[in-house]
């Protein structure tokens, strides 16, 4: 299956761009639990700009 940029996460209402490199976070869904910091924190999944899935909802330019 092929994807155009306008079913990509940066075209998607859930994806909030971090300016990070081509990357950002999906809110699709409710915050997750991690480990990963000392402190217990919730955190939405990476997903790069280019990135999809099944669940894109367009909105966002
Ligand atoms: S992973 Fe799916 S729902 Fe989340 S921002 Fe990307 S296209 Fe949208």
């Amino acid at each position: 299956m092929t994807t155009s940029a306008a079913t990509t996460c940066t075209s998607c209402v859930f994806f909030e761009d971090k300016a990070a490199a081509n990357a950002g976070v999906c809110r699709a869904h409710p915050p997750v639990p991690s480990s990963a910091s000392e402190k217990p924190a919730a955190v939405w999944p990476t997903v790069k700009n280019d990135d999809w899935c099944g669940q894109h909802t367009a909105g966002r330019q």
